[in-house]
C-alpha cells in the first residue's frame, strides 16, 4: 500500500506498515500488532513526543545501567522489528550490558528471527535463543530465560513487557526499568522505574546519555527514583492534552499535544474564535 506523505500520521503509518510486514515474516506475532495499536493510542494522547518527565526517567535509567553489576535488556519481536538499531546503540554504549531474546509467544523460529535481526543491527552477543532457566512462579514459555542473562541480572530493562513477568522479576529482587506508553498498564504500575515514552525515542535518549563520557560504576546501588510521580506526570499530561482538546475546536491534522502547543505559540494558522 502507498502511503501519502501529506497524511498527518505518515510517520506512524510507516512504522505500522513495517511492523505488519514483519508479522508476515514471523518476527512479529499477530498479538504484537494489537499491542502496537495500544501503544499508538497512548502516544497520540501524550502528544507524540518525549515529555520532560519521561526524559528525566530516561536519564535516571542510563544512570542505573551504569550502576548495575549485570544489566540485561530484554527484546521481543516488536522491539526487534521497531528498534533493533537503537538496541544495538545502547549495547555498544554500555559494554557490560547483555541483550536477551525474551518472547511472550515463543517459537524457536521467532527466537532465531529476533536474534538475527539484532545481530544484523550490530548486537554481538545475543542471549535467550535457547533458554537455560525459568523464572519461578510464571506459567508457560513466558518463564523461560537465560541463566547468564535475565536470571543472573540485577537490573532488567523490559520494553513492551507484560505485568506478570514484571512482577515475577521484582519478586526475584531485580530492579526493573519498563518502557511502555501506557502509564496504566500493570507493567508501568509495577516497574521500579517506568519510562512512559515511545520505544525508539526512549532507547535513543538512553543511548545519548550512555554515550556521554563517564565510567561504568557497577556498584549495584541504584539512585532513588520517584515512580509514582513519573506515572502521575504521564497521566497529568494526558489529562491536560484531553482537556485542551475538548475546549478547542477540533484540529484533525495533529494530535492534541502538538496542535495545542502550536496554538499556544500562535503558529496555528487562522484564529479559531467565532466572529
Ligand atoms: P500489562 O500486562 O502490563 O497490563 P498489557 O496487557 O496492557 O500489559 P500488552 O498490550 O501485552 O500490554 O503490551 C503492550 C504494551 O506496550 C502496551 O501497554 C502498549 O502501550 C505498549 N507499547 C506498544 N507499542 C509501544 C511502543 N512502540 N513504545 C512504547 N510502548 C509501546
Amino acid at each position: 500500500m502507498r502511503l501519502s506523505r501529506s497524511h498527518p500520521r505518515y510517520a506512524s503509518l510507516r512504522i505500522r506498515a513495517r511492523l505488519a510486514a514483519q508479522a508476515h515474516t514471523g518476527l512479529v506475532a499477530p498479538e504484537g500488532l494489537i499491542a502496537h495499536g495500544r501503544g499508538e493510542t497512548f502516544d497520540y494522547l501524550l502528544g507524540e513526543r518525549t515529555t520532560p518527565s519521561a526524559r528525566a526517567a530516561e536519564r535516571r535509567a542510563a544512570e542505573w545501567i551504569r550502576s548495575a553489576r549485570l544489566p540485561v535488556l530484554s527484546v521481543n519481536g516488536n522491539v526487534a522489528a521497531l528498534a533493533a538499531n537503537e538496541v544495538a546503540r545502547v549495547a555498544r554504549a554500555s559494554p557490560g550490558l547483555s541483550v536477551e531474546v525474551n518472547l511472550f509467544h515463543r517459537t524457536p523460529a521467532r527466537a532465531r528471527a529476533v536474534a538475527n535481526a539484532l545481530r544484523a543491527a550490530g548486537v554481538r552477543n545475543v542471549l535467550g535463543v535457547r533458554p537455560s532457566a525459568r523464572i519461578p512462579g510464571l506459567p508457560s514459555d513466558r518463564a523461560r530465560v537465560d541463566r547468564r542473562g535475565i536470571l543472573a541480572a540485577d537490573l532488567c530493562i523490559i520494553p513492551l513487557e507484560d505485568g506478570d513477568r514484571t512482577r515475577a522479576l521484582r519478586v526475584l529482587g531485580k530492579k526493573v526499568v519498563s518502557i511502555d506508553l501506557n502509564p496504566l498498564s500493570r507493567t508501568s504500575q509495577e516497574a521500579d522505574l517506568p519510562i512512559v515514552d515511545e520505544l525508539r525515542r526512549a532507547l535513543s535518549n538512553i543511548a545519548d546519555e550512555l554515550e556521554r563520557p563517564g565510567p561504568p560504576e557497577r556498584t549495584g546501588r541504584f539512585a532513588r527514583f520517584d515512580r509514582r510521580r513519573a506515572l502521575a506526570d504521564a497521566l497529568g499530561q494526558i489529562g491536560r492534552n484531553l482537556k485542551r482538546a475538548a475546549a478547542a475546536r477540533p484540529q484533525p491534522s495533529a494530535p492534541p499535544g502538538r496542535a495545542l502547543r502550536r496554538r499556544a505559540r500562535g503558529t496555528g494558522g487562522r484564529s479559531r474564535r467565532t466572529p
